[in-house]
């Protein structure tokens, strides 16, 4: 396994980024961005995103500047952390939340495949913990996917940190889900937690772009749980 020297030790804590999305409305409340970070320790059966499970080198983003980068729509409200495992870059995400409110109030909603339990006995994410409105917290068991809310599978719970996002009216156990495929020149990306079918539609369509008959296309991010 390859790791990551600089993004947990050192003053100034660099991220090792899978993807980013400025501005969706597919992963929390109101229009929000978002950064995958690169690498998990889980490997849950059907996975959104197993592209994104090894801890190999990504692209490396000093917190501020990717601040700057996910804060670029003005209409921007919040920030969403996913993955891969966000924290395992723990210490990088507080880095980067921090420099965020340096600009903007943004509200901060994370996914990890930990339990809050444990992460609570870790020093190195009290920080990142302190600075998240909601973390979605459990690893992704596909049995238990019952195609509802921003969780993954019913075993993720939901826990509101912080009182900001509780009385917004977004429904994160139960709301209808939403996705939001966007293409960048040959690369598309699958953004949410999609409702049933999506998935399956959605490798369809990158299989048969990446068919012989058809201009190669290089490997096609989605969004993991
Ligand atoms: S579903 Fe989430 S926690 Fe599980 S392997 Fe994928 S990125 Fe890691």
């Amino acid at each position: 396994m390859n790791t990551i020297p600089s993004a947990q030790t050192g003053a100034a804590p660099v991220l090792n980024v899978a993807a980013t999305r400025v501005g969706t409305r597919a992963l929390g409340p109101g229009l929000r961005s978002v950064v995958w970070v690169q690498g998990c320790p889980f490997h849950c059966a059907g996975c959104l995103a197993p592209d994104w499970i090894p801890d190999r080198p990504a692209r490396r983003a000093h917190p501020a500047d990717l601040a700057a980068e996910l804060l670029a729509d003005p209409r921007v409200s919040g920030l969403t952390l996913s993955g891969g495992e966000p924290m395992q870059q723990a210490k990088g995400l507080a880095a980067l939340v921090r420099a965020a409110r340096a600009e903007r109030d943004v509200t901060v909603v994370c996914f990890t495949g930990h339990r809050l339990e444990r992460l609570r006995e870790r020093p190195d994410t009290a920080d990142l913990l302190a600075l998240t409105d909601v973390l979605i917290d459990g690893q992704y068991v596909a049995r238990l996917d019952d195609g509802r809310g921003l969780r993954g599978s019913s075993n993720q719970r939901v826990h509101h940190l912080t009182p900001r996002l509780a009385a917004c009216g977004y429904d994160f156990d139960n709301r209808p889900r939403t996705a939001e495929i966007t293409v960048d020149g040959p690369e598309a990306l699958l953004v949410g937690v999609p409702p049933p079918g999506v998935l399956a539609a959605f490798d369809a369509a990158v299989t048969a772009v990446r068919s012989p008959r058809a201009t190669p296309a290089p490997p096609a991010p989605r969004q993991p749980t």
